[in-house]
């Protein structure tokens, strides 16, 4: 907000300030480095509404496209960090340096906007990402250490001890990963077709229903991947924390999804304070027609059983908290901040519930057609069975927790804590 943009005759601009957390802000992996810059134009009032952005390459470009001098911007710092190691975290100092107006004069939020849903999307992907390749190394490791034996009788009665993977409560364990991995996965593919569809075929509900999502994905995705990064490191008892196996990487590198392009609280926030109430509720609604639709179409499909009736069930419960929040909301707004994240991960859950519906139904219309890869389609129906048993009930425990309201969570005055 302090960054200056002043206007050479030539329609240039010279930039005046400091950015921080500029992630990949120095590097030499590529010629030059185009940055996009916010920064304050003559005439654009107070607060984030007049700002405008602003092309700024490290290396000017000459009229035939070849690289010319050093622009006058130059790195302060590069940030210790947790991880992300591979990311170069900089202050970048701009100190008069030549940019261009990108979008037109005060509107720079919006044409920052425009890239919000690709890169948030970005990042969700790389909360389930780390959780995916953490994922696959506890499996590899459950099947390969022997310790215990099954409580059923022993599964490897040659050797000294049966592998991990005999036991239950390492079963569940992986079983949260690998369905969360998977409905993650197709959470994600669909996202992004939404945008696709936003904007190749001026599809205008599918954008409505994406900019719904998008909050959903980054902060439901981030915070489990993370979650999941740290099961898997679980997997592995004490190895699970020595540098030596990789696994606190993941659980390192995966934290920051979970801050990054908006903290998590603040999605949750633009969930309730902003994308609820868009265009009159409308997309919400469309939401919540296109999971009663999808529960409809498997009614007399006993199958389907474990999946539409609890599907039903929890996005009751959504539409709940969507009335509460309505109801309460009016009066206290605090009521509806307070149980915005609970409603994040109530949104998750069910977007996960309908990705997991239809993933199980299209591997039981494959199998009744005959498909070769039979093995493959009743793991993603027993996957998908677990999600609905397992972790689908935690919908109930986050309306509970958003219709006591604000109180529990105000109760205290600031100096008490
Ligand atoms: C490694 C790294 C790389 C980054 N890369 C980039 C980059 O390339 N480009 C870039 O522009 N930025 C980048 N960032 C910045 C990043 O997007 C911000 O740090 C992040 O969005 C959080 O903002 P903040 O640090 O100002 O935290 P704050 O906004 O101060 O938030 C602190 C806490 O308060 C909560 N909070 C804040 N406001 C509210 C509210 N109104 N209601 C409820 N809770 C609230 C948040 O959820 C959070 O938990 C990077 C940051 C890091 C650490």
């Amino acid at each position: 907000m302090r960054t200056k943009a002043e206007p050479q005759a030539d329609g240039s601009y010279r930039i005046t300030g400091q950015k921080i957390f500029i992630s990949a802000g120095e590097h030499d992996m590529a010629s030059n480095i185009i940055h996009l810059v916010l920064a304050k134009a003559p005439g654009g009032g107070d607060g984030t509404k007049g700002i405008s952005l602003f092309i700024v390459p490290k290396f000017l470009v000459s009229e035939d496209g070849s690289l010319g001098a050093r622009n006058a911007l130059s790195v302060g710092k590069i940030e210790e960090k947790m991880g992300i190691h591979g990311n170069a975290t900089c202050v970048m100092n701009y100190d008069g340096a030549t940019g261009w107006l990108l979008g037109d004069l005060h509107k720079g939020m919006r044409a920052m906007f425009t890239m919000m849903n690709e890169a948030r999307l970005g990042v969700g992907l790389q909360g389930y990402a780390q959780a995916e390749a953490a994922y696959q190394n506890a499996l590899i490791y459950a099947k390969d250490r022997l310790q215990g034996r099954a409580v059923t009788g022993a599964e490897n009665p040659s050797g000294p001890a049966d592998p991990l993977i005999v036991h239950p409560d390492i079963r569940r364990n992986l079983m949260e990963q690998k369905s969360f991995v998977e409905g993650a996965r197709a959470l994600t593919f669909w996202a992004a077709s939404l945008i696709d569809r936003s904007h190749r075929c001026d599809d205008a509900a599918a954008e409505g229903l994406v900019s719904l999502m998008i909050p959903v994905i980054k902060g439901f995705l981030t915070d489990k991947g993370f979650d999941m990064a740290v099961a898997a490191q679980q997997v592995y008892g004490g190895h699970g924390y020595i540098e030596e196996w990789g696994m606190s990487q993941f659980a390192r590198d995966a934290r920051i999804a979970m801050i990054y392009e908006g903290a998590n609280g603040v999605q949750a926030l633009d969930l309730v304070g902003r994308k609820l109430a868009q265009d009159g509720g409308k997309h919400v609604m469309a939401f919540f027609e296109m999971v009663k639709a999808e529960v409809k179409s498997h009614e007399g499909d006993d199958r389907m059983k474990g999946f539409a009736e609890p599907l039903k069930a929890a996005s009751k419960q959504l539409q709940q908290a969507a009335m509460f929040f309505m109801q309460a909301g009016m009066k206290t707004p605090n009521a509806a901040l307070a149980g915005s994240y609970d409603f994040m991960h109530l949104m998750g859950h069910v977007c996960f519930g309908l990705m997991w519906t239809r993933m199980a139904k299209a591997a039981y219309l494959a199998l009744d057609d005959g498909a070769a890869d039979s093995d493959f389609l009743q793991t993603k129906i027993a996957t998908g069975r677990f999600y609905m048993a397992r972790q689908l009930p935690a919908c109930g425990m986050h309306l509970a927790r958003i219709e006591t309201g604000a109180e529990p969570v105000m109760a205290l005055a600031a100096e008490a804590f």
